[in-house]
């Protein structure tokens, strides 16, 4: 009896103890205060917004950690790893920082999964074109065919032991445009994470990571380019938590040529623009540099093998959308996508997802 009266008030205690400790926990990290940092890098406009006492921190930590990134991947910075295999290309192998061996790597990969629609040796092509530069302008057929000779990522050779990279042939060059923020984004996404943040979005221009979710037990709704639209125009959106979503989009960088619009993602196997039917195609995946070498290498090859390819990747969605403002998505993202703008229809066969939905005002846009 004793024991009882005694353990009663104790056990009290204890209970409201934990619930005390819960609830702060609770209130620190899904708080609604935020940190919003905007900033220039990458060659865009980057977005992080952390919540948690550590917010500040982490965000500055993740800017370093993008600059550095950058300095070692950028093929517009003469002393990056990039630059020194490019300047080293026919002639030797050159020693990289393992953050840049890792990336190359898996855009070979991405080369070998896509069947060379990716191909991270694609530079010559892009200098060629010039797209969404000053020198925009549409090349000699005959130098087109040249340079896309030079276009094959099996030409990277790999010595592991020595952390080296070198391109087999002179004039090839590598360019991780296509590859180099999805790494990005999940390394911001891990120094968020262990500065114990456990919910933010982290926006890359275009490549966006979910952490945690706006509500307790809630993802964040995604908005997806409207890519007829401007950018922050969306017609629709996908509530995700703790996912990379990556868009590949006409719309993000392209050229007017002689009254011809020209996007900036080239065909390795014609030498020109991609001129599939897919003028978008977003992936949803747990790695970003996963979702960003896909996004690039299925824009180009059409929705049919594009479906075919995402679908028989586990733990990866897609949605596409066509010239004809088809939209197109794998089968897992069946509840996940809400469609807001009936100018488009869905095309495959999910019915429950064709209901066209009201706008949701809170709704992050998936390109800024
Ligand atoms: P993203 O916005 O991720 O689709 O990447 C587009 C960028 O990747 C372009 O601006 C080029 O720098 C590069 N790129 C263009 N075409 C290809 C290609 N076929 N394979 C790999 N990278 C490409
Ligand atoms: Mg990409």
């Amino acid at each position: 009896m004793a024991g009882i009266l005694f353990g009663s008030p104790f056990i009290i205690i204890v209970i409201l103890l934990t619930f005390l400790l819960v609830l702060l926990l609770f209130v620190d990290n899904y708080s609604n205060i935020s940190v919003i940092k905007k900033f220039y890098s990458f060659g865009t406009i980057i977005q992080i917004e952390a919540y948690g006492k550590n917010a500040e921190k982490a965000i500055d930590e993740a800017a370093e950690k993008l600059q550095h990134i950058d300095d070692e991947m950028s093929v517009f910075k003469e002393s990056s790893d990039v630059s020194n295999i490019n300047r080293n290309a026919g002639i030797q192998f050159q020693q990289v920082d393992e953050e840049t061996y890792y990336v190359i790597k898996k855009a070979a990969e991405y080369g070998e999964i896509s069947n060379g629609a990716f191909d991270v040796t694609i530079r010559p092509l892009v200098k060629l074109w010039g797209i969404g530069s000053d020198n925009a302008r549409i090349p000699d057929k005959k130098d087109i065919n040249v340079t896309k000779r030079l276009i094959d990522y099996k030409d990277i050779l790999f010595d592991e032991k020595n952390c080296s990279i070198k391109l087999s042939r002179i004039n090839q060059e590598l360019d991780l445009g296509g590859i180099a923020k999805g790494f990005a984004a999940d390394n911001i996404k891990s120094i968020l994470r262990k500065n114990g943040i456990k919910k933010g979005i982290i926006d890359l221009g275009g490549n966006i990571y979910a952490l945690g979710g706006k509500r307790f037990g809630k993802g964040w709704d995604i908005g997806i380019q409207d890519p007829f639209e401007t950018r922050g125009k969306y017609l629709g959106f996908i509530n995700v938590s703790n996912k990379s979503i990556v868009t590949s989009g006409n719309y993000e960088r392209y050229s007017l040529i002689n009254g011809q619009y020209f996007q900036h993602i080239i065909d390795p196997k014609t030498g020109y623009p991609s001129d599939s039917n897919i003028v978008s195609a977003t992936i949803i995946s747990d790695l970003s540099i996963d979702g960003d070498g896909l996004s690039t290498g299925v824009y180009i090859i059409g929705i049919d093998k594009a479906l075919k390819l995402i679908e028989s990747i586990k733990n990866v969605e897609a949605i596409f959308i066509t010239k004809s403002k088809e939209i197109y998505m794998t089968s897992g993202l069946k509840s996940k996508f809400k469609l807001t703008n009936g100018d488009f229809i869905i095309k495959n066969n999910n019915e429950n997802n064709t209901e066209v939905q009201n706008e949701n005002k809170n709704i992050q846009t998936a390109n800024i």
